[in-house]
């Protein structure tokens, strides 16, 4: 039998337990990435964001995904200080407009809402693949899924490449010079570090993924 995602909002409130727990075990490395190429407070931010969001997880329960996505927006927006709040606050907005109100997500929908997304972040960012930010882990995962989508491939490699693309998107800030972000300002600019953005990023990619993968019915 092939694996056909309907993503539920209660598989994403998952998701976003799931996220939090990565986030919550990986607070050391996070903010030693940031400290290096920025000032060292993007784990809290984030941390500070979808925490609100966990505790808001009874109100999201009974949304269809538009609404969740614009409360999600509206949250981060407004609790997550730095950059990536605004940027996480825009993409999730866009999303949520473009899902509309609906209660499930196929892949193509996904895929669009993560498209929705990374537009959003670039737009609000002014920038783009290649400037050593989340939008590369983002832009990798993106472009790999539709890859398989044009392919028509089950939805269990469509979800694989999403994975396996945003992590070579993460990899390849490494050697990146930033181009936006902190990082710019450093005399390096970041050559030889993982962006901090682009590794959260990574992790909620790979949370939403293996939270689908491993509820397959
Ligand atoms: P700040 O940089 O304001 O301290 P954070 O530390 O929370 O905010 O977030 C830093 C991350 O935000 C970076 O690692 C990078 O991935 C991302 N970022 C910063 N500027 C931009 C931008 N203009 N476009 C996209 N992402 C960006
Ligand atoms: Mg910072």
């Amino acid at each position: 039998m092939s694996f056909q995602l309907k993503l539920t909002n209660e598989q994403y409130l998952l998701y976003l337990v799931t996220f939090m727990k990565k986030l919550e075990k990986e607070k050391d490395y996070i903010t030693q990435l940031d400290s290096v190429t920025g000032d060292g407070d993007h784990w809290v931010n984030m941390d500070m964001g979808f925490r609100k969001l966990i505790d808001q997880k009874s109100d999201l329960e009974a949304l269809t995904f538009g609404e969740m996505f614009k409360k999600i927006g509206m949250t981060i927006m407004s609790t997550v200080g730095g950059s990536s709040g605004v940027l996480y606050g825009s993409g999730y907005i866009r999303a949520a407009q473009t899902v509309g109100d609906v209660q499930e997500l196929d892949a193509t929908k996904l895929a669009d809402m993560l498209q929705a997304f990374l537009n959003a972040i670039m737009e609000r960012g002014k920038a783009k693949p290649g400037d050593k930010t989340m939008i590369d882990t983002l832009h990798g995962g993106v472009e790999s899924m539709r890859q398989k989508l044009a392919e028509n491939a089950d939805d269990a490699a469509v979800l694989q490449a999403l994975k396996s693309g945003a992590l070579a998107g993460m990899e390849s800030t490494k050697e990146m010079e930033a181009a936006k972000g902190r990082a710019y300002y450093q005399t390096n600019k970041g050559v030889g570090n993982l962006d901090p953005g682009a590794v959260t990023m990574y992790y909620q990619i790979e949370a939403l993924v293996d939270v689908l993968m491993s509820d397959q019915r």
